[in-house]
């Protein structure tokens, strides 16, 4: 279902300022009590530079795609992530995913809102990446979702939470290589032509890891018809560190 500027968001919006003024939240870095991430906290973010592939955000030193993307064409037109993971973010994240954080949620995505804004992105449709319908039932809640609802508000872009739907469970990506990462998320995930067909896309997600997911993703999109696709996660792994599961 599509949903522009829902009476509801706004609602919760304001029951959240309530919230924090009645219990103000904690610094999740260093605990001082005001903000979720306070200034001293937030300056220690390690946010991804310009200079970086447009395709999976690894360091470029001249502008253009990274050597192991120089010879592909995923199936969306540009990624971008608002940091690395580790740190303040990384507590960040953990809270989005595993203690039902709306507070931190609405932080975050103001940080994920910089980043596309600061692109010239022509944008019709938000789309959260989904989780698995037991995954949504265990959790409650999908995280992407909390941080792809507010960006839509704020874009003023219509965001749906049936367009795609992972349509069964991968097992876990932990500790799995890239090409088991890709083959890992083939066809999980269902795209429904009549929602988004035609439309550019802004695709959203928490974590980047090898980008498996992304792509797969994106990949239903495109069979579904979409136009382009941008896509977004509030952090961005290392290659190389394969600590976090990436969903
Ligand atoms: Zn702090
Ligand atoms: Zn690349």
């Amino acid at each position: 279902m599509m949903q522009a500027y829902p009476f509801g968001y706004r609602l919760s919006d304001f029951l959240q300022g309530v919230m924090d003024w009645v219990f103000p939240p904690h610094c999740l870095g260093c605990g001082i009590e005001g903000e979720n991430i306070c200034p001293d906290c937030y300056a220690t973010i390690k946010r991804i530079p310009a200079n970086v592939c447009p395709y999976c955000a690894a360091y470029v030193s001249t502008k253009g795609y990274c050597p192991s993307c120089k010879n592909r064409k995923p199936p969306y037109t540009q990624y971008r992530a608002f940091a690395y993971y580790g740190g303040v973010i990384r507590e960040a994240v953990h809270n989005l995913k595993y203690q039902n954080d709306t507070g931190i949620a609405r932080v975050l995505a103001e940080y994920l809102l910089k980043v596309i804004r600061s692109e010239n992105w022509e944008i019709d449709l938000v789309v959260p990446v989904p989780l698995s319908k037991k995954k949504l039932q265990q959790r409650g809640y999908n995280q992407a979702e909390r941080l792809a609802r507010p960006i839509a508000w704020a874009l003023g872009k219509a965001i749906s939470t049936t367009a795609l739907l992972r349509i069964r469970e991968n097992v876990s990506q932990v500790g799995l290589d890239l090409n088991s990462r890709r083959e890992n998320v083939r066809g999980v995930f269902e795209a429904d032509p009549a929602e988004v067909k035609g439309k550019r896309i802004l695709l959203v997600d928490d974590v980047f890891t090898t980008g498996a997911t992304i792509e797969s993703a994106a990949g239903a999109l495109r069979a579904a018809k979409s136009g382009l696709i941008y896509a977004v996660t509030l952090c961005r792994s290392d290659f190389n560190n394969f600590d976090i599961q990436n969903q």
